[in-house]
C-alpha cells in the first residue's frame, strides 16, 4: 500500500538466495542482541551497571548502530516493527528500544514485510484485556485519579477519584501510576511535584498517534504497509530499498481484524517526532484528512468509523539516555510511597507490559 497515492502494491517476497542471506543477517544480530540481553544492559529500567557502561553504544539511532555493525542491509527490515507500528523513525528512536522488541523469534517476522503470518489477534486487542481483567480481584471500573497528596509524615498516600459525579478519597500505603508519566499529567496529579520530577517527566515522550478503523471493501491480505520498494526487482534477489515514511501523519499500515464475520483494517498514522503531549484537535484534523484521501483512492466506497488517540510508546532521546534519564527515573521510585509502572522502563508492548510488571513487582514490593 502506498499511502501517498492509496494504491495497493504486490506482496513483497524474497528468492531463496535473498532469504538466506537475511537469516545470516539477522543471525548476526540476533548474536548482539543475546550479548546484550545476557549482560543484563536490556533489563528492566535499563539501570543496570551493563546498561550504564553502555549507554553511548544504546543510545545511538537504529540506523546508526546498524550501520556501525556491517548491518546496514538490515536498515529497510526494521521499518515494518518500528516504523509501520508508530514507534518512530529508525533514524531517531534509540537502538535501545529496538533491542528490546526484537526477540529471537520475533526477528524472523522482519523478513515477512506484507505477508499475511505476521501475528495478529484477529478478535481485537480487548479480548487479552478482558480475559486478564477477569482474573484481577478488586478492581473498580471508571475510577480516574484526579489528585495525589504524598502525606510524608505518615507515609501514606491521600488519592481523590472522580466516579462519575461523584469524588471518592483513599488513603493508600504505596500508589502506582501506571501509565505514561507525562509532565502535563502528572503535574496535575500531583499537588507537592518537586524541581526535579519535573526535569524528569518533562523529558519522557510519546507520539502523535491515531488507530482508526476502517471498512474497506475487496481488500484481501491481513497486512498492508505503507512502505514502499523504490524499484521493484522481478528477480528479488536483492532486499528491496523502501522509501522511508515521511511520518507527515499518513496512515502508515492496515491491518485487517474481524468484528464477528466482517472484515474491517485498523489503521495506524502517526506524526514524526518526540511529543510531550499526545495528538490534539489540528493533529488528528491532519491524520484524519489524509487517511480520508488514501482510503477514497484505494475504493470509493471505504469509511472510517472511529478514530483515537493514545499516549502512544512512552520513551526517551538518545540524549536523555547518555544523561542519565533512567538513572534519575529510578532515583525517584517510591518517594513519598509513588511508584511509576510504565512501558517506558521497558518497550511499548503488550508482553514488554507484562514482563515490566512482574519485575516491578519483584524489585519494589
Ligand atoms: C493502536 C495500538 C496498537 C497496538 N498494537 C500492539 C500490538 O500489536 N502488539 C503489542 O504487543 N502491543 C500493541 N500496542 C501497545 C500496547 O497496547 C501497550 O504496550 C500496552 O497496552 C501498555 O500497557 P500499560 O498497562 O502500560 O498501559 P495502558 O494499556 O495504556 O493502560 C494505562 C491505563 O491507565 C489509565 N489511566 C490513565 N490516566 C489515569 C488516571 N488519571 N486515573 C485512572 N486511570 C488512568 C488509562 O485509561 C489506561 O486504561 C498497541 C497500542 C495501540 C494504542
Amino acid at each position: 500500500m502506498d499511502p501517498k497515492r492509496g494504491l495497493i502494491f504486490p506482496k513483497l517476497t524474497y528468492s531463496p538466495v535473498i532469504t538466506a542471506k537475511i537469516k545470516r543477517l539477522t543471525d548476526k544480530f540476533k548474536s548482539y542482541w543475546g550479548q546484550l540481553s545476557q549482560s543484563g544492559a536490556l533489563e528492566m529500567g535499563y539501570n543496570s551497571a551493563a546498561a550504564n557502561e553502555k549507554l553511548d553504544e544504546l543510545s545511538m539511532p537504529i540506523d546508526k548502530w546498524l550501520s556501525g555493525h556491517n548491518l546496514s542491509e538490515l536498515i529497510p527490515l526494521f521499518y515494518p516493527p518500528i516504523t509501520a507500528q508508530g514507534y518512530g523513525d529508525v533514524r531517531n528512536i534509540a537502538v535501545l528500544y529496538a533491542m528490546k522488541l526484537i526477540v529471537a523469534e520475533d526477528i524472523e517476522l522482519l523478513t515477512l514485510i506484507g505477508d499475511n503470518t505476521a501475528f495478529q489477534v484477529k478478535e481485537g486487542f480487548d479480548t487479552f484485556v478482558h480475559r486478564i481483567a477477569e482474573t484481577v480481584r478488586d478492581k473498580y471500573l471508571g475510577w480516574r485519579a484526579v489528585r495525589i497528596e504524598r502525606l510524608r509524615q505518615t507515609g501514606t498516600q491521600q488519592v481523590t477519584f472522580r466516579v462519575g459525579n461523584f469524588q471518592i478519597v483513599r488513603t493508600c500505603g504505596k500508589t502506582i501510576l501506571a501509565f505514561p508519566p507525562l509532565l502535563g499529567q502528572v503535574a496535575t496529579l500531583l499537588s507537592d511535584i518537586n524541581w526535579k520530577e519535573k526535569h524528569i517527566f518533562s523529558q519522557v515522550k510519546v507520539h502523535k498517534y491515531m488507530t482508526s478503523g476502517n471498512d474497506i471493501p475487496n481488500l484481501q491480505r491481513n497486512v498492508y504497509l505503507g512502505l514502499v520498494p523504490i524499484s521493484r526487482n522481478e528477480s528479488r534477489d536483492i532486499i528491496p530499498e523502501l522509501i522511508p515514511y515521511a511520518g507527515d501523519g499518513e496512515v502508515v499500515a492496515f491491518t485487517k481484524q474481524m468484528k464477528g464475520t466482517r472484515p474491517y483494517y485498523t489503521g495506524y498514522s502517526w506524526i514524526y517526532g518526540d511529543y510531550t503531549d499526545p495528538a490534539n484537535g489540528a493533529d488528528i484534523f491532519l491524520m484524519l484528512t489524509k487517511l480520508t484521501g488514501t482510503l477514497r483512492k484505494i475504493h470509493p466506497f471505504s469509511r472510517t468509523l472511529f478514530t483515537s488517540v493514545t499516549d502512544y510508546f512512552p520513551h526517551v532521546t538518545g540524549q536523555s539516555i547518555r544523561d542519565g534519564f533512567y538513572r534519575d527515573f529510578e532515583s525517584i521510585q517510591g518517594d513519598g510511597g509513588l511508584y511509576f509502572a510504565t512501558t517506558l522502563l521497558t518497550f511499548e508492548t503488550v508482553n514488554g507490559a507484562i514482563e515490566m510488571g512482574e519485575k516491578f513487582v519483584d524489585k519494589y514490593f
